[in-house]
């Protein structure tokens, strides 16, 4: 279940997302909608319109690794840099 909701969290947080309004892929601005104790809510609304093109869900569990996996990106190139978390 872990590995499937990262693949799905990796597709959604592309930078477009697929706008009615505008009947084309948008760029997205992510909004924090609802913080609660376990899990956070985002809107995602368009760029073009300000319309909101979808919601998503982030668990304590998901964020975390959300940010590790942005962590391990810049790690090639920081090799001498070690990142603490
Ligand atoms: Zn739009």
């Amino acid at each position: 279940m872990g590995r499937m909701s990262q693949q799905q969290f990796e597709n959604f947080t592309a930078s477009s997302l697929y706008c009615e309004k505008c009947k084309t892929a948008m760029p997205v601005r992510e909004r924090l909608l609802l913080m609660l104790p376990d899990k956070e809510i985002y809107d995602y609304l368009c760029t073009g319109c300000a319309m909101s093109v979808g919601q998503r869900e982030m668990t304590a569990g998901e964020k975390l690794m959300a940010q590790r996996n942005v962590a391990r990106r810049p790690r090639r190139r920081a090799a001498s840099h070690r990142i603490r978390l």
